[in-house]
């Protein structure tokens, strides 16, 4: 018998026999006592440190309806892991079981259809990478080495989302194994209810195992940020709040406020300097690129002016280096209808505190077709709001790690009251159930019925939690 002492009394399995589990999965099994077990329980944010008693490293479907019958069985909680990027370290639990997704990363494109067959714990690099050479993407985030799953659940916001929506909006179909162990599909014909409850609602109601996308074409885009000094910070928010609402969808463009960092990228005077910027992204008709970025250079000189042709993987993984695995991390974020002159001044204020320099506070638009869907007609409620603004204090240096989280909560409390009241669930950590229900309005009721039927035990407690209605 292989047994393991749990480190949670809280979840309270005292000895667990790995014998069977051992026997059914073809994945790995690593114990506190095994060598890779600081490595394979290691999360993305180097600020959260979970030990849980158990990690299983699926291989297939096969293991990940083994595992979660292991882990209810035994009595343990259960963490699920796509890619292991969540600010607030979800894919993980102290003394639980983690059932870790990342091995199984197989992405297929039928380039006829325009599909595309993701694993559940693929990340986005590998996504962009086999279907960039069909003429294809999937609309994701800005950094492509965070995991599909946990994105696409929450609701993915990236540089596509004016012209294509959320990543959700591209969601055809998922394979899910549930609470009780079952396999089932949801898509708009099949479990109508699940497929509305998993676009936003992210790991509450199974565990994704296939996502089903919808690919869409773009190849080269023209992208690259364009910088201007912190001090013209609140004309250049004014005007860029009223240009890219009124860009065409193929524009997008999120707002930063950032400091320079010091690689060959950037002239060397603008190195290290406190700054604000927009990162672009036009994949609309590439003859019309002029036309489109004519009033940004028309707007006032920059400092920097980056802007070119790109492949659209390469824009994607633009920013991996600088946000690096293992960096101390905490996030807070807030949805804007529109961003009013006390708004936009306490933000100017808060980026002059930005504490390190990889601290950041971006703006994301919400607008064209990610608009253009119904607040009801996925889980993800905020399709009102203009702006989803995220305030991330970073460092690799854990010593920083207080000063960081002191800034991004004080930066929070100081431009929520200007907000529309609740967050993107992907940019919140630790801030509580209240918050989640903000967060889904109206929404929030039917996910709960939703959860009532799929987990009415919630085995899917490690994420912003639903509770069942
Ligand atoms: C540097 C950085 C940049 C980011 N940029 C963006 C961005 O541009 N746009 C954006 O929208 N978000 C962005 N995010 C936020 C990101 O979407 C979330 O952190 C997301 O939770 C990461 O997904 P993951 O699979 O890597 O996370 P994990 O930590 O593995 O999981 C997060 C949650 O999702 C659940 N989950 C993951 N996979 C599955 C699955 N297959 N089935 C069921 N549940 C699952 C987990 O249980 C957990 O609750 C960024 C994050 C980082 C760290």
């Amino acid at each position: 018998m292989t047994t393991v002492q749990s480190g949670s009394a809280e979840y309270r399995p005292a000895v667990l026999d790995l014998t069977a589990l051992h026997a059914s999965v073809r994945g790995e099994l690593f114990r506190p006592e095994d060598a890779p077990y600081d490595e394979a329980r290691a999360l993305f944010n180097g600020m959260i440190d979970k030990h849980p008693a158990l990690i299983v490293r699926c291989a297939d479907v096969a293991d990940v309806i083994a595992a979660l019958k292991f882990g209810v069985e035994s009595g343990l909680r259960v963490a699920v892991r796509g890619g292991g990027h969540n600010g607030g370290g979800l894919g993980s639990v102290d003394g639980g079981l983690l059932i870790d997704l990342g091995q199984m990363s197989g992405v297929r494109v039928d380039p006829e259809k325009r599909t595309v067959r993701v694993e559940g714990g693929a990340l986005w690099g590998k996504v962009d990478h086999a279907t960039h050479v069909f003429g294809l993407a999937v609309p994701s985030g800005i950094i492509s080495t965070t995991g599909v799953g946990g994105l696409t659940l929450g609701g993915g916001l990236g540089y596509l989302t004016r012209k294509y929506g959320l990543t959700i909006d591209n969601l055809l179909e998922a394979d899910v194994v549930l609470a009780d162990g079952h396999l089932v599909t949801a898509s708009a014909q099949e479990n109508s209810d699940l497929f509305w409850a998993l676009r936003g609602g992210g790991g509450n109601f199974g565990i994704v195992t296939s996502f089903l996308f919808q690919g869409q074409p773009v190849g080269t885009v023209v992208g690259g940020p364009t910088l201007w000094p912190l001090d013209q910070a609140g004309q250049v928010l004014r005007w860029y709040q009223d240009f890219i609402r009124n860009a065409p969808d193929g524009l997008n463009g999120f707002f930063a406020f950032l400091t320079v960092p010091p690689g060959p990228a950037f002239p060397v005077e603008l190195h290290l300097k406190k700054m604000c910027g927009v990162v672009w992204c036009y994949s609309g008709p590439q003859e019309r690129a002029d036309e489109v970025f004519a009033p940004i250079a028309a707007f006032g000189p920059p400092a920097l002016h980056g802007v070119q042709r790109v492949p659209f993987p390469a824009l994607q993984a633009a920013f991996d280096g600088l946000y690096a695995k293992g960096s101390q991390q905490y996030w807070r974020g807030d949805f804007f209808k529109s961003l009013g002159d006390e708004a936009i001044e306490r933000l100017c204020e808060r980026a002059q505190t930005m504490p390190t320099m990889l601290s950041t506070i971006h703006l994301y638009s919400v607008g064209g077709a990610a608009h253009r869907i119904g607040q009801d007609d996925t889980a993800w409620s905020y399709r009102d709001a203009d702006f989803a603004a995220v305030y991330y204090g970073v460092d690799p240096d854990p010593a920083n790690a207080d000063q960081i989280r002191d800034w991004t909560v004080q930066t929070h409390e100081a431009l929520h009251d200007q907000s529309m009241g609740g967050a993107y669930v992907n940019f919140m950590m630790d801030e509580g159930q209240e918050r989640v229900k903000t967060t889904y309005r109206d929404n929030y009721e039917r996910l709960s019925r939703v959860k009532a039927k799929f987990d009415p035990h919630n085995v899917f407690s490690v994420n912003q939690n639903i509770h069942s209605g």
